[in-house]
């Protein structure tokens, strides 16, 4: 790998990659079919911390143990990046006895009814997480795509890439843009549900399956809801003064539970609904590393990258513009699903 950088995709996993790289010394040109952020960036709930994926074990535990201490190292590097540092609550969403990583605790109903006044019945119990919140993901990767910038990268909006080219020992050489060829000699591929097709012509198999999911918006009293609140219904969240945002199937359900669950919510009213196309690796797991069969290519694709962003960035810049190996990306390597049928990997 070389520290000439192409990232492909500047959602924010490529501008969190082309800031982190930028500033580690590499020559970095960050390129984007669209805007920076447009993706599913744009749709997405941003939960941050512990809680967003859900998983506590796995190959990429130890990633998604550093989220929240990643985000507050990018708020001092980055002043005035788009953060709320709320805590997280949720119950009921799994079946079971109540389960605390590190970083969460049990709380009861008296300690939900203190975190969320407005809550018509507190559960009994709850997982609370104070060390997550939720970001603005458009605004985090625009100071991402500026602090890129800060540290001379060129960043290109509206220019689709249209192939990762190669020189005649298969080695990386650039990419083929619409607006004509550009050299480089490690191109990071970070388009999200795009990465498989850029792939594909390399006879690299990118197994990421395309995984709708809805966004809603909300009109909500003010200071309605103060944490993000997970539970069988929705993930929830205040986002602005009179604005709540919620991950959910349906967005009458949604509603529904919204105004059963909260007093003062009678008149929340739905504003718009989104779907975002996430990009979902086979085995839920990121697919972050070098392409063994192509030298120079690099993987990015990842689901929860919201939270796992920041810690992303770092570690990918490490390892290409340093030379380190990360521990950390160990479980994530792309090689894993070499030798097998992808899909059950
Ligand atoms: C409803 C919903 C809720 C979610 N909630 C959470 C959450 O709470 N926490 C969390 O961490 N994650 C959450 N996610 C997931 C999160 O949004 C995604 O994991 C993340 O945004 C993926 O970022 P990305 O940069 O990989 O992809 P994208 O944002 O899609 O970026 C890829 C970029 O590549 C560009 N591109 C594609 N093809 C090309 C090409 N040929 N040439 C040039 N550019 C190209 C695209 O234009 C795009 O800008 C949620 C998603 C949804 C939809």
């Amino acid at each position: 790998m070389s520290s000439d950088l192409v990232v492909v995709g500047a959602g924010i996993v490529g501008a969190s990659v082309a800031c982190h790289a930028a500033r580690a010394g590499a020559v970095v040109t960050l390129l984007d079919a669209g805007r920076p952020g447009a993706g599913v960036t744009t749709d997405s709930f941003a939960w941050i911390g512990l809680g967003p994926s859900g998983v506590r074990t796995g190959p990429a535990a130890a990633l998604r143990a550093t989220a929240s201490d990643e985000y507050r190292r990018l708020e001092a590097e980055l002043p005035g990046l788009p953060v709320t540092w709320s805590g997280s609550l949720s119950w009921g969403a799994a079946d079971g006895a109540p389960e605390a990583g590190p970083g969460q605790e049990i709380v009861d109903a008296a300690t939900v009814a203190a975190l969320e006044p407005a809550l018509r019945q507190p559960p009994e119990w709850a997982v609370w997480t104070p060390g997550d919140g939720a970001v603005d993901p458009v605004g985090v990767t625009e100071r991402l795509v500026a602090g890129a910038r800060a540290h001379g990268a060129r960043v290109r909006a509206d220019i689709p890439v249209t192939a990762v080219s190669r020189d005649a020992a298969g080695r990386v050489a650039g990419v083929e843009t619409a607006a004509g060829p550009l050299s480089g000699e490690t191109v990071v591929l970070a388009a999200g549900v795009a990465t498989a097709a850029l792939g594909a012509p390399l006879g690299v198999s990118v197994p990421v399956d395309p995984s709708p999911a809805r966004l809603f918006r909300f009109r909500a009293p003010a200071g309605l809801v103060r944490t993000v609140v997970n539970n069988r219904d929705f993930d929830l969240r205040q986002a602005g003064t009179d604005r709540l945002l919620a991950a959910a199937d349906s967005s009458e359900r949604a509603l529904a539970a919204v105004r059963s669950t909260f007093r003062g919510a009678a008149d929340v009213e739905l504003l718009s609904t989104r779907v975002g196309v996430r990009p979902m690796p086979a085995d839920g797991e990121p697919i972050v590393g070098p392409v063994a069969e192509v030298p120079g290519l690099y993987l990015a694709v990842l689901h929860s990258a919201v939270a796992l962003a920041p810690a992303v960035g770092r570690l990918v810049a490490r390892e290409l513009v340093d030379g380190a190996v990360e521990p950390a990306l160990a479980g994530c390597r792309p090689g894993r699903f070499q030798g097998r049928d992808s899909r059950k990997a």
